[in-house]
């Protein structure tokens, strides 16, 4: 199955990705994991990207959309594909269905997790103790939920009609999150 795993920053997307990962024998397709690994080996991508991965801001939406074009069209993920954090822009949502189309696939859920602002601040306060992530200081968090609310609120519009979407709520605990997606799974 190939799923997307949607929501503001702090909403649990990554969670709930290693969730599904485990239990369906997949792949997670976390964008901001291959970013920061640019970053970490110093590539010409991770060079390009670290200020605005520094300050909340997206990357542009070229150098992702290359970076999951080699993940779609490997042959060993094939319909084994959980996406956390892509698409983040409609222009990324299209080319998701291209690359989908081209290489004979479709999406199969689409997992939306609601979450309040209070609880993404007091999630990324918490997780930034846990993972020490450069962007996750209390004024980069504002930023990154200002830029979802203005960029990617537009990719809620272009699935929120689409049968194969589920709104959760991601204000819930982890485990009666996971029992929620486990529920449309096993449809
Ligand atoms: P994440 O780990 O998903 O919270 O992403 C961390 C950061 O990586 C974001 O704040 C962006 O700077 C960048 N990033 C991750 N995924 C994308 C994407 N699909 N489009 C643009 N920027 C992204």
């Amino acid at each position: 199955m190939n799923i997307i795993i949607f929501g503001p920053p702090g909403a649990g997307k990554g969670t709930q990705a290693k969730y599904i990962v485990e239990n369906l024998n997949s792949f997670q397709v976390s964008t901001g994991d291959m970013l920061r690994d640019e970053i970490k080996k110093d590539t010409d991508v991770g060079k390009k990207i670290i200020n605005n991965m520094n300050e909340g801001k997206f990357v542009e939406d070229e150098i992702v959309n290359n970076l999951l074009e080699k993940v779609v069209f490997d042959p060993k993920k094939k319909n084994k594909l959980i996406f956390d954090g892509y698409p983040r822009t409609v222009n990324q949502a299209k080319n998701l269905d291209n690359l989908l189309l081209k290489s004979h696939q479709k999406l199969h859920h689409i997992f939306f997790l609601n979450v309040d602002k209070d609880t993404i601040i007091k999630r990324i306060e918490k997780r930034k103790i846990l993972e020490k992530r450069s962007d996750d200081e209390s004024d980069t968090i504002l930023k990154r939920y200002d830029i979802y609310m203005s960029k990617t609120k537009p990719v809620l519009d272009y699935y929120s009609s689409k049968e194969e979407f589920h709104e959760i709520d991601g204000n819930l605990k982890i485990e009666e999150i996971s029992a929620k997606i486990q529920e449309f799974l096993n449809v």
